[in-house]
């Protein structure tokens, strides 16, 4: 029985040209499904065995090739059939465990023929189960096609510690505010690289930024993810390495107390004016938004270690910590605090100073952010229920 008969008139043609699947740098594995037109679709993860599952309203699949998908290492299989509901699927056997971290459709504006793209990220067996659907019936993300031109941005803001009047740590002739606004547009200019990436800096130059204006001006730019560098003196102890914060749950509490005491209750949460809402009921949105972003500030402070640890082989002997940073306290915006170094270490010092060092510096908190935007990406259609 075809789709015809069943009363589907958005019918879709599977087209093999072009379609491939392919293992990429950074993401992990590509996806490409060409189709005649535009239809709606869907896309989860199933586990034991470890699937990815493709749904169109509706495709058909003549002349689908498993070859063309299976030159991915992460996938050993394809297959594609209608379903009663109308829908038709696809299904992707994974060879290791994959997280899906984004997927859009483009149509070409002059034969309305439709791509799909599919980025899969690498993850762990745990997390692939904590994100595999029981069943087909649950937490189905519908997405209906759309331009390309209107693909979301993942937009960063990098904030250079100190500057102007606030040199920072000071030690011989280096100023903690100067190389961290090197390294800063080191970051910047690699990020730059990468499509569907922004990225804005606190300050471009050598001047004094409140760290309320920091904050501001992340929300000013919708930011996904904002990044302090720093590289302080301590003065107890002889820390060295690389050490990355996030705001501490205390922080988080008194933090929320003064946001809601704040008037431009506005700029603090986008999406929800609070202005004209009592503070009750400010606290309690900040603490919602806050429920959400903290893991997700701490998973990225993991990614970014991680990432770090990989290119020198070590950081700091306690290279997670929280604390009650003022430029941390955006309670909607993934955020964290690197200490790229401590300026108090000889070597350390040595390194930052290094145009070498921050290179590698700089690719491996890039590698570390992607990472860390894919994984979460991934998670988001679950984080909105
Ligand atoms: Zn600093």
């Amino acid at each position: 029985m075809g789709f015809a008969q069943e009363g589907f008139s958005a019918l879709s043609r599977f087209i093999p040209n072009g379609s491939y699947a392919r293992d990429v740098v950074f993401s992990g594995t590509e996806i490409s499904i060409q189709h005649s037109q535009g239809v709606p679709f869907r896309i989860y993860t199933l586990d034991a065995p470890k699937r990815l599952i493709v749904e169109f309203n509706a495709v058909t699949f003549a002349g689908l090739e498993e070859a063309v998908f299976t030159r991915s290492q992460s996938i050993t299989g394809v297959r594609a059939g209608a379903l009663k509901s109308g829908w038709s699927r696809m299904v992707f056997d994974l060879a290791r465990p994959m997280l899906v971290g984004s997927a859009g459709v483009t149509v070409a504006p002059e034969t309305a023929q439709a791509e799909l793209i599919i980025r899969l990220t690498k993850t762990d067996h745990d997390r692939f189960a904590a994100t595999a659907k029981k069943t087909a019936a649950q937490q189905t993300v519908v997405t209906t096609p759309r331009d390309a031109s209107n693909a979301d941005q993942f937009v960063i803001v990098l904030d250079p510690g100190h500057g102007g009047i606030d040199p920072g740590a000071v030690v011989g002739a280096a100023h903690e505010g100067d190389l961290m606004l090197s390294l800063a547009r080191e970051i910047r200019d690699i990020l730059r690289k990468s499509d569907g990436v922004q990225v804005h800096l606190t300050r471009d130059e050598d001047v004094f930024v409140s760290l309320e204006d920091r904050v501001s001006t992340a929300h000013a730019l919708s930011a996904d993810l904002f990044v302090s560098l720093h590289a302080d003196i301590v003065t107890d102890g002889q820390a060295f390495g690389t050490t990355v914060y996030t705001l501490s749950e205390t922080a988080s509490d008194e933090a929320t107390a003064k946001l809601a005491l704040r008037h431009d209750r506005g700029e603090i949460l986008f999406g929800v004016d609070l202005r004209g809402a009592d503070d009750e009921v400010s606290g309690i949105l900040i603490d919602l938004a806050r429920l959400e972003t903290t893991p997700r500030s701490k998973e990225l402070a993991d990614a970014v270690v991680d990432a770090v640890l990989m290119e020198f082989g070590r950081v700091n002997s306690r290279p997670i910590r929280h604390a009650n940073f003022s430029v941390l306290k955006a309670p909607d915006i993934p955020s964290i605090l690197v200490e790229a170094g401590f300026m108090s270490s000889k070597q350390d010092l040595e390194k930052l100073k290094s145009p070498e060092w921050r290179t590698r510096f700089s690719r491996a908190l890039v590698a570390g952010i992607l990472d860390w935007y894919l994984s979460d990406a991934a998670l988001a259609p679950l984080r909105r229920q």
